[in-house]
């Protein structure tokens, strides 16, 4: 038994199953999902004269409907491991210039070390440079946004389809370790 209804988003007249009726079907026409009447609301019958096809405008069968199905956990541990990697790849780039400049191209480690000692004595003073706030404010939420992605990748990793976000948010993470020890080296 099929059940004939029209649409009620696009007015296409559809049929479907009978053991669809009452429930959520995808409309062929509009792509949406409508709910299916209980019945039949209209009835192609001998009473009503038969209009000759004039291409796709037959009653559409369709298929049962699919739910679909997104890890949405994974996909938001991709977006946020993206997003540590362009906090940390920012705060790197407002943190180099300055540090090169201060150290010249060839530190010894003891202007290194004195350099660190007085950034240090900067920032308790409460007066860091300029750069070392926003630097330090981006460093943070790359951190952040990094543990918040591993936590969304395992959830998402766990669930049973559509991991390949998760595994692409994983492959992004290693490169935020790599690129505060490059930070680091190119830094000291
Ligand atoms: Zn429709």
């Amino acid at each position: 038994m099929t059940l004939q209804f029209y649409c009620p988003l696009c007015g296409q007249p559809i049929e479907v199953d009978d053991r669809w009726a009452s429930q959520q079907v995808g409309c062929p026409y509009c792509q949406k999902t409508v709910l299916a009447p209980a019945q039949s609301t209209y009835a192609p019958s001998a009473e009503l004269p038969a209009a000759s096809p004039v291409g796709g405008m037959a009653p559409a069968s369709m298929p049962p409907p699919v739910p679909s199905r997104q890890n949405v956990v994974a996909i938001v541990s991709l977006v946020l491991a993206i997003l540590s990697l362009a906090c940390l790849i920012g705060s790197l780039a407002i943190m180099l210039p300055p540090l090169q400049e201060a150290l010249g191209d060839t530190p010894t480690p003891e202007h290194v070390e004195a350099y660190q000692r007085q950034l240090q004595q900067e920032i308790q003073s409460g007066s860091p440079p300029p750069w070392a706030i926003p630097a330090g404010f981006l460093m943070l939420f790359g951190g952040a946004f990094w543990l918040s992605a591993g936590v969304c990748a395992i959830i998402g990793a766990i669930r049973p389809f559509g991991r390949g976000w998760a595994f692409g948010a994983m492959a992004a993470m290693l490169i935020g370790p790599l690129l505060v020890c490059f930070g680091g080296v190119v830094g000291s």
